[in-house]
């Protein structure tokens, strides 16, 4: 099957009823025919003894995540954070090592920094465009390596196929993690590439509505069914409602058409930033002059529907521009329908997720702000940022 048609087809199974749309199991926990068959359900996902471990619903969503991840296995979790909180606290015991990105998605950064540190995990943080610097930063209790691509909020580029060989040569027992969630199974698939695992946030292009907080996480069928049975089961307990998996399963099924729009208007919005006396940079990975542009058309099908900017100005104009802003609405969570705009100097990135002085390694610049382009008419968007400009003033 064509991506096309797994969006919409992959997982999908006969029901008695032969519904066309996946049907939904509220049912919190299943009965048995035996003593014996009960006493297997937390080692079997199909069973369904209790949803925390497995449900109808979220195995649909499973195998279509699967399939279009060319995953073994796959596992929903209650948001995209469950997602990397179960990898870490299955996968990292006091004393391992977690190598990652400076460039995270600000509660990924401060879930790192600021919890796992205390509970004796050792964490580094490097440039991940630095090969060299990551080289060096690998150690003999290096267990997880992780990153995004692109990243948010800067829309920086890593090349996942070199920096999972790096890691794989150091140590082949090396897990490396790539969050896939900005760049979607329909645009770059990680796996293909080398990666180990891939987390989604499912809050985002997946649901694509802005409707249904979730995650995911793609793997070797061994990887997923500890991360399932221990991960899940006895240390996190994040798993995803069965009403979020018919959500995302019904989200997925318009992917391939949402993400060809968000990447043409992104393309075009990026074009007119770039011409725009108001803007010092763009971020896009599709703009020729983009440092990541290089790595992008070796590892993704198009850029992506995200653009990143950094005003001419304060940190005060910053703020005044994006308030200024009428149709495209000031919001955190990215990937809908939708266009949102976020600052993440004073939003995402602030406060105790991030402190000032750890912002410039991550890239976070005080004018720096976020665009999730939706898949409006580009020209009400551009229409939008012109008047936004204008009030600003020359
Ligand atoms: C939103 C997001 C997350 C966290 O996901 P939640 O569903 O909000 O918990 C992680 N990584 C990236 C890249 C994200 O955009």
């Amino acid at each position: 099957m064509k991506r096309s048609t797994q969006v919409i087809h992959a997982g999908t199974e006969r029901d008695p009823y032969g519904s066309v749309t996946t049907p939904v199991s509220r049912s919190g926990t299943s009965g048995f025919a035996s003593v014996d068959e009960a006493g297997l359900f937390a080692s079997e996902p199909d069973l369904y003894g209790y949803t925390r471990l497995g449900n109808p619903a979220n195995a649909a969503l499973e195998r279509r995540m699967a399939a279009l991840e060319g995953a073994g296995d796959c596992v929903v979790t209650a948001s995209g954070i469950g997602a990397i909180s179960t990898v870490m606290w299955t996968f990292l015991k006091p004393g391992d090592h977690l190598l990652a990105d400076t460039a995270l998605h600000g509660d990924t950064h401060a879930l790192f920094a600021h919890a796992l540190t205390r509970f004796g995990i050792e964490v580094d943080g490097v440039d991940f465009n630095d090969v060299d610097r990551v080289r060096d930063a690998l150690k003999a209790n290096t267990a997880i390596v992780y990153f995004g691509s692109p990243c948010n909020p800067t829309l920086k580029v890593n090349d996942i196929a070199a920096l999972s060989a790096l890691a794989h040569t150091h140590h082949p027992h090396v897990r490396v993690v790539v969050d896939n969630t900005f760049a979607t199974p329909y645009l770059q698939n990680p796996l293909a590439l080398g990666a180990n695992l891939v987390v989604h946030s499912t809050t985002k292009y997946l649901g694509g509505h802005g409707d249904g907080v979730g995650g995911c996480i793609c793997g070797t069928k061994a990887d997923v069914a500890r991360l399932r049975f221990d991960g899940i089961g006895h240390a996190t307990g994040a798993a995803m409602a069965p009403d979020t998996a018919y959500l995302v399963l019904r989200g997925i099924a318009t992917l391939s058409v949402r993400m060809e729009r968000h990447c043409d208007n992104a393309a075009k919005l990026a074009r007119y930033l770039a011409g725009s006396p108001h803007v010092a940079r763009v971020h896009y990975p599709g703009l020729a002059a983009d440092p990541g542009h290089a790595v992008a058309v070796t590892q993704m099908r198009a850029p992506g529907g995200m653009v990143a900017l950094e005003l001419a100005g304060s940190f005060e104009q910053a703020k005044a521009f994006v308030n200024g802003l009428k149709l495209i609405r000031i919001a955190v969570s990215p990937g809908g329908v939708e266009s949102l705009i976020e600052h993440p100097a004073s939003m995402t990135h602030a406060h105790a997720r991030l402190a000032p002085d750890e912002r410039p390694a991550a890239g976070i610049a005080p004018t720096l702000v976020r665009v999730s382009v939706g898949i409006e008419d580009v020209d009400d968007l551009i229409g939008d940022f012109d008047q936004a400009f204008r009030a600003m003033g020359d």
